[in-house]
C-alpha cells in the first residue's frame, strides 16, 4: 500500500477518535487492516474501564484477534489516529504485525517521561517449571506461527 492509500484509513482512525471525545472519552482511535480490508476496529477505553492499557490500538488488536480468531495477525497493518506509544507499538509485534501507519505526533499537550523501570529479580529457580510442565503434557507455544519479533 502507498501513503496516499492509508489516507481514507487515517481518515477513518480520526474519525474514531473524535466520535470517542463526544462521548467523554479521550481522542485517540485505530484500525487493524489486512489486504487493504478493515478487520477491526478499536478506540480508547481508559476512562470508561478504569484501565490505563485500554489504548485505541490495544483495542484494535483484541478486536482483530478476535473476529480473526487467531492471535496472530501477521500481515496486518495498525493505522492509528497518531504516533503510537510503547504500550501499543509492544502489542502490534507481539501480534506479529510489522507496519504501523499514524497520522504523526498527537499534539496531545500530555507530558509523558518515560523512565527505565526498577527491575528485581527474585528467583528460586522455579520460573521455569511452569513451562517444563507445559512442554511434558506436549502444549508447542510457537505452534503454527514463526515468532520473529
Ligand atoms: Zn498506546
Amino acid at each position: 500500500m502507498t501513503t496516499e492509500d492509508y489516507l481514507p484509513l487515517l481518515d477513518r482512525a480520526i474519525a474514531i477518535a473524535s466520535a470517542n471525545v463526544n462521548q467523554g472519552q479521550r481522542p485517540y482511535g485505530a484500525l487493524v487492516v489486512r489486504d487493504g480490508i478493515v478487520i477491526a476496529e478499536g478506540r480508547n477505553r481508559v476512562l470508561e474501564t478504569e484501565d490505563v492499557t485500554a489504548h485505541a490500538e490495544v483495542d484494535a488488536i483484541r478486536n482483530a484477534c478476535r473476529v480473526t480468531g487467531s492471535e496472530w495477525l501477521e500481515g496486518a497493518v495498525l493505522v492509528s489516529s497518531c504516533d503510537p506509544c510503547p504500550l501499543c507499538r509492544a502489542a502490534a509485534q507481539l501480534a506479529g504485525i510489522r507496519r504501523i501507519a499514524h497520522g504523526g505526533p498527537c499534539d496531545s499537550g500530555l507530558i509523558v517521561e518515560w523512565v527505565a523501570l526498577e527491575e528485581v529479580v527474585v528467583s528460586r529457580g522455579g520460573a521455569g517449571r511452569p513451562f517444563q510442565e507445559m512442554r511434558a503434557i506436549g502444549v508447542d507455544l510457537n505452534a503454527g506461527r514463526r515468532r520473529r519479533w
